[in-house]
């Protein structure tokens, strides 16, 4: 039996691994450049032979990843910490509050998972370059993964990412390519390119392995739960690709027999940038108008992984939200402030969705989980207009005194 083969999303055929790269030949057909993907495909595993194979004592969780290990770059990803929030338990009255802090990634953020995965396809298939849009940490992950899997990384960003995202890729030594323009419009032209060129391309949810290497995390959360499954997940929702692999992850865990139910998938979405909260509340899709959050991470007109997301949201019993900008930076300085983590505002959405989600939604003792997606120091300029910054004082102690009273 082959490791796993594709399925689209969509019509539900199957493909052999490598007789296709990314959407499915027919439902992509449908799909038009500045609106979500078609036929995005998904990995299913031999779940029957893996269910033999699986031992629940000493899990070999590379059983489920869609990549020999022969060919990953030397750049691990995952194994972050899973851990209580007690004093926001408490200021919330959830009582069983987690956090899964994967801003500790190589690069600062989740993206990592996809880019370590994407890098070991293209060492299995030959090839020496790989693309991507990215609004930021989607490319630095990149830049990373292919800098320690000595691969060429080509990104299309828009014109000013975050100063400190832009650092990160050129220090890794990737070509990036600063679009005058939008995330969609860096999209549309790196799919472009690789039309015209050779190379792989990793653009979030076009390629099917971008999930698989984003659903560890979800392996990670249940196995860090001693085994167990949370009653729900609060993720930051961009292009819905993250969301997707969440629920990926849970329901190859399901497929395994590990879990019998889905958690709930919360969808934290800007509110100007809500093209999935939309679809879900009203069945109707439609792009965001004109996204102009400063969580940038999670800033996108038309998300590319929006039909499978809403599905995920849907099938798990979950539902979304959308937060203000305000919402975000409160939540950025509680998160500081009662956890100690400093977030990216789009990881922070988290926390504002959570505080917003009607307690008729959750129930007080649910174990709930804040997806951290990525590191405050990516993004320092979020938090600088409301800080107060210190004048410095005489190096006497009059003076240190006067200042501290
Ligand atoms: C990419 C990203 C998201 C959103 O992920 P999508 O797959 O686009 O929904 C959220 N937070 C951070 C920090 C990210 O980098
Ligand atoms: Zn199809």
């Amino acid at each position: 039996m082959p490791r796993f083969v594709y399925r689209c999303s969509e019509c539900g055929a199957r493909y052999e691994r490598d007789r296709v790269r990314y959407l499915c030949p027919t439902c992509g057909a449908n799909y038009h450049a500045g609106e979500p993907l078609r036929g995005v495909l998904e990995a299913e595993f031999d779940y029957e032979s893996l269910r033999l194979r699986f031992d629940k004592d000493h899990p070999d969780w590379s059983l489920l990843c869609a990549v020999e290990s022969e060919y990953h770059p030397p750049f691990p990803v995952g194994n972050t910490p899973l851990f209580p929030a007690p004093r926001l338990s408490e200021a919330l009255g959830f009582w069983r509050l987690f956090i899964k802090n994967d801003s500790l990634n190589p690069t600062g953020s989740l993206k990592d998972r996809a880019s370590a995965l994407v890098v070991a396809e293209a060492n299995r298939l030959g090839e020496d370059t790989v693309v991507t849009a990215s609004t930021g940490n989607a490319g630095v992950a990149l830049a990373a993964a292919c800098a320690a899997g000595g691969k060429h990384a080509i990104i299309f960003a828009p014109a000013a990412p975050p100063p400190a995202k832009l650092t990160q890729m050129l220090v890794h030594g990737a070509k990036v390519v600063r679009v005058r323009g939008t995330y969609d419009d860096a999209y549309r032209l790196s799919l472009e390119f690789s039309k015209r060129q050779s190379g792989l391309n990793r653009n979030t949810g076009y390629h099917p392995l971008t999930i698989e290497g984003k659903k560890s995390v979800a392996i990670e959360i249940f196995e860090q739960m001693g085994m167990l499954a949370p009653d729900a997940v609060v993720i930051p929702v961009g292009d819905g690709v993250i969301l997707s692999a969440v629920h990926k992850g849970f329901c190859d865990l399901r497929a395994l027999g590990l879990i019998s139910t889905l958690p709930r998938l919360i969808a934290a979405q800007a509110e100007s940038s809500d093209a999935i909260h939309h679809f879900v509340k009203t069945g109707k899709y439609r792009n965001a108008a004109a996204p102009k959050t400063f969580a940038d991470s999670i800033s996108v007109s038309a998300p590319s992984g929006a039909y499978l997301a809403a599905k995920a949201i849907r099938d798990s019993g979950g539902f979304s939200v959308t937060v203000s900008d305000d919402d975000i930076r409160a939540a950025q300085f509680q998160l500081a402030d009662q956890t100690g983590i400093f977030t990216e505002p789009a990881a922070a959405a988290t926390l504002a969705a959570l505080k917003k989600a009607n307690c008729k939604d959750l129930s007080r003792e649910d174990r709930i989980v804040l997806l951290i997606t990525g590191h405050g120091l990516k993004n320092p300029e979020s938090v600088a207009q409301a800080l107060l910054v210190p004048e410095p004082v005489d190096a006497t102690w009059d003076a240190v005194n006067e200042f501290l009273s």
